[in-house]
């Protein structure tokens, strides 16, 4: 835990510049489980200057030392998979089976085939005119990662880079930072030359906006709210750098009458309430069909009251704590608000659930009688909260679908497929989910609007992270 006061740059952990520190509260107990260092601009400069002097080297090694790298990284990964998973139990209250799962799990799927894809990336390409096509790694990169899914985001930004041949720098969500010092052990062990991967913990404002702005970071690559994305695109405008957003979403999910209702609301409801509602492409928009609207709101009422909410330190499926006393009162804030504009609330509501008052837990809460203005239907609100929508036809359920700032991902229940599809491609959003179909690890994620830009995972993922130099008259 010592770490936690440390940075890592220029591969050591060193003392930070900054004498500043925050306390590490758990969420479900509210006791404290570390201190972490808040970093300063020069901490950030120390780690900059690390990255550049061993991007000289490390952007000139061959594919195949980094894949070997990588292979190495997995063997250490599977090895201390039990560490990340505890880590994120620990730090924002991921029940422990699923932060096995599906947190922890994304360190090693993330992994595998990013493996696969730098196998199968090609860094030269003869075009028919004769002139050659060369991928090369963009440089040093400046890597944000928020608390909900900490270990899925730094496996998604941080094995991309080092599989360039670029080199990084991690802030991770100084509320989430004993899985990223996990990672930093991890990428330690590894053998990464001294220089390529830097960690260095801070608040957004201070540490993230010198990153965003230091004149020899090439590229940011951010994940977090809407408006932070926005204050990283402004600060890197000025040195022109490349900038990656993976930001909110508030995802609709249509339920066609054809659908299996009973199997599809249960699949829907708990989709929306896993990790505690905190996902960028939970589907919190419930749109249904207006001939099936009563049935579902009884099927939807069912299904969240028999979500179990509970220790994240016991094995089952039950949901844990939101990560903080933040997030808790932007929850109760907007489920207050949701009252106050006049919906109404099917389960759940204010308050903390029935035995577990202590930690940061909330009741999962559904609202219908709501309409597509309200706010609690147009903003994330980030915690286990549905609203419930119905529509007349396809064509209404796809202006509804449609009618968001956001466009990260989309859900849709139907039985006929052909039907599926025809409304997928009409859905402005980087993802929809059909019947179910769940996300596989190497698939491009990403939003449309003001979702984002860029795509993570996969081949696509490593893209984000080259240049292109042609050569002509070889
Ligand atoms: P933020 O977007 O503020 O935080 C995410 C990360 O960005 C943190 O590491 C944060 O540091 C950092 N950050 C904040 N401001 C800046 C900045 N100006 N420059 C660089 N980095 C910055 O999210 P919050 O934690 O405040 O959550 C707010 C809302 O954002 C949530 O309710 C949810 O709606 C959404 N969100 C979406 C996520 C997603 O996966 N798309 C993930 C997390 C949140 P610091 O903590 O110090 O501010």
């Amino acid at each position: 835990m010592e770490k936690l006061k440390k940075f890592f740059i220029n591969g050591t952990w060193v003392n930070p510049r900054s004498d500043e520190t925050m306390a590490v509260i758990s969420p479900s107990d509210l006791r404290q489980i570390g201190t972490v260092s808040l970093g300063n601009e020069q901490d950030v400069n120390d780690a900059v200057q690390s990255a550049k002097k061993a991007f000289t080297s490390f952007s000139k090694t061959k594919k195949k030392e980094r894949i070997d790298l990588l292979k190495d990284l997995k063997r250490i990964t599977e090895r201390r998979f039990e560490d990340l998973a505890q880590a994120m139990r620990e730090e924002m209250g991921a029940p422990i089976s699923m932060a096995r799962s599906a947190q922890a799990d994304a360190a090693l799927g993330h992994l595998e085939s990013f493996i696969g894809a730098l196998a199968e990336l090609k860094e030269r390409t003869v075009l028919d005119s004769g002139d050659v096509l060369l991928k090369e790694p963009v440089g040093i990169c400046g890597l944000i990662t928020p608390w909900n899914w900490p270990v899925n985001q730094i496996a998604l930004k941080v094995i991309p880079a080092l599989a360039t041949g670029c080199t990084c720098i991690l802030k991770p969500s100084e509320y989430t930072p004993l899985s990223a010092m996990v990672y930093t052990e991890i990428i330690e062990e590894a053998g990464y030359p001294a220089g390529v991967f830097n960690l260095v913990n801070g608040v957004g404002d201070t540490v993230g906006r010198a990153m965003s702005k230091h004149l020899e970071i090439d590229m940011m690559s951010f994940t977090g709210s809407t408006r932070a994305g926005i204050m990283v695109t402004k600060d890197s405008s000025e040195t022109i750098k490349r900038v990656t957003l993976e930001l909110g979403g508030k995802s609709p999910n249509i339920v066609f009458s054809d659908a299996n209702l009973e199997r599809d609301i249960k699949y829907s409801i708990n989709e929306c309430m896993f990790n505690t509602g905190q996902s960028c492409d939970a589907p919190t928009r419930l749109l249904v069909e207006h001939s099936c609207y009563e049935e579902v709101l009884k099927i939807a009422k069912k299904s969240a009251e028999e979500i179990l909410i509970g220790d994240p330190t016991k094995e089952g499926d039950h949901i844990g704590p939101l990560f903080d006393k933040i997030q808790f009162d932007r929850v109760q804030n907007m489920i207050d608000l949701g009252i106050k504009e006049g919906a109404s609330v099917l389960t759940g509501g204010l308050g903390k659930p029935h035995g577990l008052e202590k930690g940061w837990f909330v009741k999962p809460t559904i609202f219908y009688n709501v309409s597509n203005t309200m706010r609690i239907a147009r903003e994330e609100i980030f915690g286990p909260v549905l609203v419930i929508m119905p529509f007349k036809n396809e064509q209404e359920a796809i202006s509804i679908a449609n009618d968001s700032p956001y466009g990260l991902a989309a859900y849709v229940q139907t039985s006929d497929i052909k039907k599926a599809e025809r409304v997928s491609s009409q859905l402005r959003v980087g993802a929809v989910h059909i019947n179910g179909g769940g996300y596989n690890y190497g698939t491009p994620f990403g939003g449309y609007k003001q979702s984002g830009n860029g795509r993570e995972g996969g081949l696509m993922g490593l893209e984000d992270y080259l240049e292109t130099k042609s050569l002509h008259g070889l």
